[in-house]
Order: C-alpha cells, then structure tokens, then sequence
C-alpha cells in the first residue's frame, strides 16, 4: 500500500503545479491501518486545504493505480514538529489548484475557427454535440472515451476542436494534446528510429491531460502504432484523462483495426454525427454568411441548402464559390448567380434517395414483400434481399448504422453492420450479385 502511495505521489506530481506540490502533498507522511491508508498532515490547516481542494485528485489517481476504491483518512502528524504544525503557508500556494501558476499554455494545433458558438446544432448532430459538451464540461468523468464518427465534412474535426477550446478556456493549464492519427503515426515512427521512445512515451502519456485524436482509422492495419496508441490509450484512462477520438466510420468497421481497441472505444460513448437536415444545412450557411459578411438572400440560401446535403464542407465551399464569383463579376447574389455556380461545380454524388425507395427496388428485384423485408423472419429467400438492401443503403446513403435499423423494423445496428459486411464480402466473388445489385442501382438512378 506503501508502494501504490509513492507511486500516487509521483504521478500526482506530473499533474500539479510544483508550488502547490511541494507546499501541500510533499509533507504527508502516509501510513497503513488495517485496510486504510492514512495520510498524517503537519497541521489543522492543511488537512482542511488537502480536504477542499485534493482529496478528490488523490482519490481518483489512487483508484486510477490500483483499479479499486482505497479507504483514506487524513489525520494530523502530532509527530510533526511544533514549528511545522505552525509554520505559515506560502502565499502563493494558496491560489485554488486550478489557477494559473505558470503563463497559460498555448493549444497549438488547435483551429481558432472551430468552437462551440459557431457550430449550427440539429437533429443530425445533436447527440454527438452534447456528448462534446459534456466532455469538456467533465473531462474524464461522463463519456470516456468518446468517440466521434461521421462522414466526410460533417464536422467531426471541428467539434474536436471546439472540445480542446473550451477545456482550455476553463483551465489554460490543462494540457490539451490536439493531433491527427496520422501526425501521432509519424511521430511515433520518428522517435522510434532516433531512440526517443522515452521522449514519445512521456509526451503522450504523462504530459497530457487531454488526449484529442482525429481520424483514428488512420492507424488501421499499422500493428506497431496501434500498439503503441493501446498502451498511450490505457495510460491516460487509468489516470481519468479524457481522451477523444474521430473517425469516418464506427469502431467494428474500420477495417484492420485491433480487436482490443475496438472494445477499449466501446467503452465509452459513441456519437455519430449524420448528414444535416435541411433546417440545419440553411442554417450552418446562414452563420457562415454571417461571419464572412456575405450577403446572402433566403431563396439562395434555400436553393444551396437544397442542391448539397451530405457534407458540409462542400456547402460552405460553394457558398465562398458564390461569394467570389458575385465579387468578381460585380454582381449580387441571386438565384441566376448561384444557378450558374452550381451548374459550373455540380457536386457529383447526390442523391435525394430514402431508405425506403431503395428498400422497394430490392423489393422489386427479388421479388419479396416490403413488408415482409422488415420482419424478423430468418429464411433466406427474404434475409437475403435484405441485407442487400441495407448494403446497398449503407453505400447511397449517409444514414447511420442504428437509424437503419430502425428503419428494417427495428434491427439492432450490429446486424446492419453484419449485414454490409457480409454483402461487401460476397461482392468480390460473387458475380450474379454483383449483377443484381448493379441493376438495382440503376433502377434508382444511382449507377453511373
Ligand atoms: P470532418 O472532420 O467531419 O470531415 P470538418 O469538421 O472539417 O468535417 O467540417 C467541415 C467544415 O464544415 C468545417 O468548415 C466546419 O466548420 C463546417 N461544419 C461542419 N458541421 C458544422 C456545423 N454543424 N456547424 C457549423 N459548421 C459546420
Ligand atoms: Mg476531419
């Protein structure tokens, strides 16, 4: 108990700022009685200080080691000496834990343009904005790991981003580590070949408070990084850091990655975000005119939001698009302007497909029931249609995996997402179904 003591203070020490270490944890002398570790504080004082303001810290950084709750008692040192019993503490040690003691680190790598004022919340992103919220609001406490999955240019790196901006305006102390899977790749790989793995380990694993990592599926397939983001993952877990992750697909579907990481993500929360609604899409435009001073009528706005639905990037960039061609030309923006700009930059895949329709095609196809695809029943002459149908969903449309099985009569999404794989599997030797799925496509318009 002695051991896990020592090993406590160590860590707590990376964690604090020295002046308060020294003027508060330094001076326990820790002792075991029975089943409780009792921690002796020179005087009255201190232990109401140590009581106020660490005791939780000292909690959770014990439980963090030993994976258990400890029973704790702080007592006084009646062998501490008179003068220390007395001694008077350093003022600057009274600050509250959290304020500044050193000038505010910096969050390098963080987007001053991503926050959480200038994210538009729907219906299609809701979940995954207040799963952020709380993460920021508790760090390490509600949703830890949260991970954070969408398609491209829904907002993922921006809410990640908002994540690490507002724990640093909380405490300009905490140590937010922002960095992409690939940058963590990279690094990892460099230290490795000059020997300062000692170097990597430290920056990851005790110099951070907060670990942000974006586009996880970055390290698919990359034994030796997965490896080493296990044990940075299992690191700062233990010691209730926060730690988020993103990434364009749901943990048991990025291809390649460890089975042990995929049920560290499970762990936590999931939060998918989706493409936007319509509301939602005229909204993000309407900000993003707003902060870029462009003017921007209803009916374009409408017409845009209309035209580009499933990725938010895209939307914004044919917003600027329109901005420059209005001032290039000398012309205002109207729905003649934003006709010939989208005519010039028509996006490429979109559909304005529903669940539904596709499920009717397959229907057609195989020549089954809609409602009978919807059921529970297991023979395959209806399984089969169905698990294509929800192949073919998956790959049209941005629907998630749980919203889908919904939409098959309330299917768990784990069979969707057997199901996708299946058929993805099946497609490479298959040549009828490839055929089938080829003419289904067709039939919706969607095969070029
Ligand atoms: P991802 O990382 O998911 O590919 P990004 O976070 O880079 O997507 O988002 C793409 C662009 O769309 C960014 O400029 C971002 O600010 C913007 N964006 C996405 N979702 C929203 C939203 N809900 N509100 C405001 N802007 C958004
Ligand atoms: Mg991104």
């Amino acid at each position: 108990m002695l051991e896990l003591w020592k090993n406590t203070l160590k860590s707590l020490q990376d964690q604090m700022a020295a002046q308060h270490f020294e003027a508060w944890l330094r001076p326990i002398r820790a002792s075991v009685d029975g089943e409780v570790l009792v921690l002796k504080v020179p005087n009255k004082f201190a232990k109401e200080w140590l009581t106020n303001n660490y005791l939780e810290m000292i909690r959770d950084t014990l439980r963090g080691a030993r994976g258990s709750d400890i029973a704790l008692r702080l007592d006084l040192d009646s062998s501490a000496t008179e003068e220390a019993q007395l001694a008077p503490v350093p003022t600057e040690a009274l600050a509250t834990p959290s304020a500044p003691v050193e000038p505010p680190r910096s969050t390098p790598g963080l987007n001053p343009k991503y926050n959480f004022q200038n994210f538009v919340v729907g219906p299609s992103n809701q979940l995954a904005h207040a799963a952020a919220l709380a993460a920021a609001q508790m760090p390490g406490r509600k949703y830890n790991p949260l991970f954070i999955y969408g398609g491209v240019g829904l907002g993922k790196t921006h809410l990640v981003n908002a994540i690490g901006h507002a724990l640093h305006a909380r405490d300009p102390n905490q140590r937010i580590l922002y960095l992409s899977a690939e940058r963590f790749t990279n690094d990892f790989i460099d230290c490795l070949q000059n020997k300062k793995m000692d170097e990597f380990r430290s920056r990851y694993r005790r110099q951070c408070d907060v670990l942000l990592m974006d586009d996880i599926q970055f390290i698919a397939g990359r034994d030796q990084t997965q490896e080493e983001f296990f044990h940075t993952f299992n690191a700062l877990y233990d010691g209730f850091r926060q730690i988020v992750v993103t990434s364009d697909k749901y943990p048991q579907e990025i291809p390649d990655l460890q089975e042990r990481l995929v049920s560290r993500f499970l762990w936590g929360l999931i939060a998918d975000i989706q493409a936007p609604e319509m509301e939602t899409r005229v909204a993000i435009l309407r900000k993003k005119a707003l902060a870029e001073q462009i003017p921007l009528p209803d009916d374009v706005a409408f017409f845009l939001a209309e035209t580009i639905k499933s990725n938010v990037r895209e939307l914004e960039g044919t917003l600027i698009r329109l901005a420059a061609k209005s001032s290039i030309d000398g012309r205002d923006i109207t729905m003649d302007l934003a006709r010939e700009t989208m005519r010039i930059a028509a996006p490429t895949h979109v559909t304005n497909l529903t669940v539904e329709e596709i499920q009717r095609a397959v229907c057609t196809y195989y020549n089954v029931k809609l409602n009978d695809l919807k059921s529970e029943r297991r023979n395959r002459s209806i399984s089969f249609p169905r698990q294509v149908a929800m192949f073919v969903c998956r790959n049209h449309l941005k629907t998630s995996y749980p919203e889908l099985g919904q939409k098959f009569g309330g299917k768990d999404h784990s069979t969707v997402i057997a199901a996708c794989r299946k058929i993805e599997a099946l497609l490479h030797t298959d040549s009828s179904l490839q055929s089938a799925i080829e003419t289904i496509e067709r039939k919706l318009g969607l095969a070029s």
